[in-house]
């Protein structure tokens, strides 16, 4: 029996002068009678996940389980709409988020006001941990210490996180922005692209591994975003990516 997987939000390679827009990518998995998410969005995001869920007959509170990739604001912060669900998190990360790892790291992007909330509900795991069935987690650290994927093991296929963020870092051997280590971060890809037929990266489409000449999506996304920055003339519409 495998696992069924969908993207309910779309990950998106985009960044501004202004900071990260962290439109991450959220997964649905059904797998042994459960229903599971990886990762949740960020508050801009919330709307359209509950359509998104609306969608699939699923109501917030029918959610088992939603392992998170590391604890950045973009990835937990709707993690409060799940009132039923665990949380899975890697103890590293926890650790990281816990000890106050993240403020030495100089990284800006850990909601640490939540963390009270959130930790009653989590319950960590340890390397190369069975997280549900069929879903084993896989250390990539780099861009945390403590970041896992989730290799839903039948299908081989990797939910990276920011493990790998997109297929354009990916394919130039670049590390995504780390508070980890650059050299980890690399080779958190090479793990990856060993385990992996499909990579779901934290910020990107869908893509088959190894990457042949050019990057072979699963699946296109684009994402409108609206400009009203002329008062005088209607919106400016500008298609990503
Ligand atoms: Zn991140």
């Amino acid at each position: 029996m495998g696992a069924d997987w969908s993207i309910l939000l779309p990950g998106l390679p985009l960044s501004s002068e202004r900071g990260a827009l962290g439109w991450c990518t959220v997964t649905l998995v059904r797998t042994g009678g459960r229903t599971i998410l990886i990762d949740t969005g960020s508050y801009g995001d919330r709307a359209l996940l509950l359509t998104r869920l609306e969608e699939e007959n699923l109501s917030p509170a029918a959610v088992d389980a939603v392992l998170l990739t590391h604890f950045h604001f973009d990835h937990v912060l709707n993690f409060d709409l799940f009132e039923n669900a665990v949380f899975r998190l890697s103890e590293r990360e926890m650790n990281y988020v816990e000890d106050g790892g993240f403020r030495w790291a100089a990284d800006p992007y850990v909601p640490f006001s939540i963390f009270d909330k959130i930790a009653p509900r989590i319950e960590t795991f340890t390397e190369n941990a069975e997280v549900e069935p069929g879903i084993r987690a896989v250390d990539l650290p780099g861009h945390t210490p403590g970041l896992c994927g989730y290799l839903l093991e039948k299908e081989r296929v990797l939910v990276a996180g920011d493990g790998v963020k997109n297929a354009w870092e990916f394919i130039r051997e670049e590390p995504p922005p780390a508070f980890g280590r650059r050299d980890e971060a690399l080779e958190s890809y090479r793990r990856a692209i060993a385990l992996a037929s499909i990579i779901i990266p934290g910020h990107d489409r869908p893509f088959r591994v190894p990457v042949g000449e050019r990057v072979e999506y699963l699946q296109e996304f684009s994402i409108e975003v609206l400009s009203a920055g002329d008062p005088h003339a209607s919106p400016r519409k500008i298609t990503f990516p």
